[in-house]
């Protein structure tokens, strides 16, 4: 009898705990019309920045590519001119890829870098169906140009972006053809 009345005490505490998630709201984010914030610090998806002019921030110096430790990107530096522009300085990357299959959102490269080029994003949407999509090349990670900027490469006026690193990073002068 006293097995029948234990048996009973649990299927009735069993049965409070269903209906009293009946009346809880829903934890179900129907994913991908409904995103959830992600936390503050979450580091996504790369993007290689420019200044307000339209210059790539990336000047090719690699230091990203030493600091990460998965060996996920890949840069080749090439010289800028006055006639054909980049970036300010002497170089700039012609080539820049990360891999995504070996990137591990560490933060690294980002930290790195003297010009602020690379930074981690917000998004987290990243799926591939292939290796070579995996790889993101300069033209998918760099911004659309800003407004009120031009695109690269630029011709610019000689003596005027000598510096590869700005003394003010965010205070460029706005230059425009
Ligand atoms: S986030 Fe880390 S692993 Fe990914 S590319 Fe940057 S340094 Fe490499
Ligand atoms: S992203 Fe930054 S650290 Fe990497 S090559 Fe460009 S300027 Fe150098």
């Amino acid at each position: 009898m006293s097995k029948v009345l234990h048996d009973l005490k649990a299927i009735g505490k069993g049965l409070a705990t269903t209906f009293r998630s009946m009346l809880e709201q829903p934890v179900t984010v129907q994913y991908p019309e409904e995103k959830r914030p992600v936390a503050k610090r979450y580091r996504g998806r790369h993007v290689l920045r420019r200044y307000e002019n339209g210059l790539e921030r990336c000047i090719g110096c690699s230091l990203c590519a030493a600091a990460c430790p998965a060996d996920a990107i890949f840069v080749e530096a090439a010289e800028n001119t006055d006639e054909r522009r980049f970036s300010p300085g002497e170089r700039y990357a012609v080539v820049y890829e990360i891999n995504y299959l070996r990137c591990i959102f560490c933060g690294y490269c980002e930290e790195a870098c003297p010009t602020e080029a690379i930074v981690l994003t917000d998004q987290y949407e990243l799926s591939f169906e292939t290796r070579r999509d995996a790889i993101y090349t300069k033209e998918r990670l760099l911004e659309p140009v800003p407004p009120e900027g031009q695109p690269t490469p630029q011709k610019t006026p000689p003596g005027v972006f000598v510096r590869s690193i700005p003394e003010d990073l965010t205070d460029f002068p706005v230059w425009k053809p």
